[in-house]
């Protein structure tokens, strides 16, 4: 059963890739297209584009791409009927994606995927532990009265793991996982002398972590009698990397993309407390410090981080540390620092949740006006001090990219160590890096610029089938995928007789669809961008198929003289006799 194709088209007209990839991709306009970093491989210079006109996005460098339905697929690694669905929600088009036959018979999932559903099963089954039985009582109590509503509990599927050594093990057994697969999941944990498996979580208030596509893939228990240690986290596992993981990034996306900024917070409580209090593009790391991997997501989504953590010493030394990592590596960096030691749930439980939202958004300071400020004391009275953090200030002030930030930090370094503000600002000019090689040639799709004489036949004739549905129709039937030498084009040919035997007008995001192979849609945004005349003229589309014909004839003359060698290395003379006559007539139709 397939998915109506009037219903996907009209969600297609009704949705801007735009406005899907804008919240996955900070985007700068560049001419005609829209670029930025490519959400599907590392990179430091732009290298994915959109195209508005055109509704499709690709990359560059990994060629990952193609019209919105596979960014969808691609970016959450879902199959095509359920990027359908979601890009029909937004558009409020409801979308049945048939389940059963189809589903099925996809080939048995990998690993990853069943653990992840060993996850998300749990997810459900501990959900009810917590609400719906008597065992789970205790810890629903404790969570209520920490604040906690049901809201909470519902829309982070908080859950229990009841005091039992095989909860979990028996659950996934009897719904046929492999128990070695579930080890590995992180979910059992393992005697190591009788090989015994048992619930890794016992006992434990279960927090989903979910990765950035949504799916839970890992879980925080957290105790609520006094076990140690306080957090139990899922060791790292193929699905689970705590270096790469965010948690709430997946909810958080969108207001990330939205209001330009993330909030970095200590730990996945206060994300939880900060998103109730309506503060809602906030994430955490899960008890790490923030990676390298860490800061590339970030960067795809936004240049403005404020780091919101506990307001104690501790956390004011990770501000500092992690404050001083990403305002080298060209972000905008702010700090809120909380009063009397609080962290962000103290905050909200002694003051409201309006009261902290008001605080972050009146006490939100620069990285280094912050960092002035902490010292101002020993800048002061401390000589030795007062000259270590001139310099230092100095530097920080040359990394920071915003040039309207960086005067106002000047201006207050300026009165702080008693300068003139002229010459601490030729100081910081000093340090100023040069500014980072954005390469900024836009890379074109690779244009079929090397073509040789009968490529360049085929790629005209395939543009001029692009323009024109009778085009196509009146020259197909003269037509093989073999007469085609390129190996793109052949497919290219293969792919527009399946693409006009459903479609009336050639429109590339729309012929994208027919395509699986990144090289392909490659290619066929190549052959998008190839440039021609107009019209063709009169006997062009004729020449062209003439000239495609002559090579293939001009193949078969390699093999007649092939086969005329192997003729008389076999000391056959009849079939060199016969192979003779061939080449001869062949070189006499040539030349007509
Ligand atoms: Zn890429």
């Amino acid at each position: 059963m397939r998915i109506d194709q009037s219903v996907i088209n009209e969600i297609k007209e009704k949705t801007d890739i735009l406005d899907v990839v804008s919240e996955y991709v900070k985007l700068e306009k560049r001419g005609r297209n829209y670029i930025g970093l490519c959400p599907f491989h590392d990179e430091k210079t732009p290298s994915f584009t959109v195209s508005e006109d055109k509704q499709i996005c690709h990359c560059f460098g990994c060629k990952k791409g193609g019209n919105v339905f596979q960014f969808i697929q691609e970016i959450k690694d879902i199959p095509f009927q359920e990027a359908v669905k979601e890009l029909g929600e937004r558009v409020n088009i409801q979308v049945n994606v048939p389940t059963g036959s189809e589903s099925s018979s996809h080939q048995i999932a990998s690993d990853d995927l069943q653990m992840i559903e060993m996850h998300e099963l749990m997810q459900s089954y501990y959900h009810y532990a917590l609400l719906k039985t008597v065992e789970g009582e205790e810890a629903l109590n404790y969570l209520k009265s920490r604040g906690f509503t049901e809201e909470i509990i519902e829309k982070r599927k908080i859950g229990f793991a009841p005091d039992h050594p095989q909860f979990c093990h028996d659950f996934l057994q009897k719904k046929g996982y492999d128990i070695e697969l579930a080890y590995e999941a992180g979910l059992l944990a393992r005697n190591e002398e009788s090989f015994n498996y048992y619930d890794r979580f016992r006992n434990r208030i279960m927090f989903p972590l979910k990765n950035a596509q949504g799916r839970t893939v890992g879980y925080s228990g957290r105790t609520y009698t006094n076990q140690e240690p306080k957090y139990l986290n899922s060791p790292e596992t193929p699905i689970f990397h705590k270096r790469r993981l965010l948690y709430n990034l997946d909810q958080a996306r969108r207001s990330i993309r939205k209001s330009d900024e993330i909030y970095l917070l200590e730990g996945f409580m206060d994300v939880i407390k900060s998103d109730q209090a309506g503060l809602s593009p906030v994430v955490a790391t899960m008890g790490t410090e923030l990676s390298q991997e860490h800061s590339t997501v970030i960067r795809k989504l936004t240049n403005n981080v404020t780091l919101l953590y506990d307001g104690d010493e501790a956390g004011q030394n990770a501000s500092l540390k992690t404050g001083q990592r990403l305002l080298e590596q060209g972000f905008n960096i702010f700090v809120i620092k909380l009063p009397n030691n609080m962290d962000p749930d103290d905050y909200i439980k002694t003051h409201g949740e309006e009261a902290f939202t008001q605080f972050v958004a009146r006490e939100k300071k620069s990285f280094v006006t912050y960092k002035i400020n902490l010292h101002k004391d020993e800048i002061l009275h401390n000589d030795l001090a007062y000259e270590k953090y001139l310099k230092e200030i100095t530097q920080d002030i040359s990394y920071m990219s915003s040039s309207i930030l960086r005067k106002k930090v000047l201006q207050e370094a300026a009165e702080l160590f008693k300068v003139n503000s002229d010459s601490l600002n030729r100081s910081v000019n000093q340090y100023s890096r040069f500014e980072p090689s954005h390469d900024s040639d836009v890379r074109i799709a690779p244009d079929f610029g090397r073509l040789n004489k009968y490529e360049r036949a085929e790629v005209s004739l395939l543009k001029h089938f692009t323009r024109d549905k009778d085009t196509f129709l009146n020259y197909q039937q003269k037509l093989e995928v073999e007469d085609f030498s390129n190996n793109y084009f052949k497919h290219i040919f293969d792919v527009l007789r399946n693409f006009y035997a459903e479609n009336d007008v050639f429109k590339l995001s729309d012929v994208l669809q027919y395509v699986e192979s990144d090289e392909l849609k490659e290619a066929f945004m190549a052959l998008d961008n190839y440039m021609l005349n107009d019209m063709p003229y009169e006997q062009e589309l004729e020449d062209y198929i003439n000239i495609l014909l002559a090579n293939k004839q001009d193949d078969s003359i390699d093999i007649l003289k092939h086969r005329l060698q192997e003729a008389s290395r076999l000391n056959d003379l009849e079939l060199q006799k016969y192979y003779l006559e061939k080449i001869k007539k062949y070189y006499q139709n040539t030349k007509l």
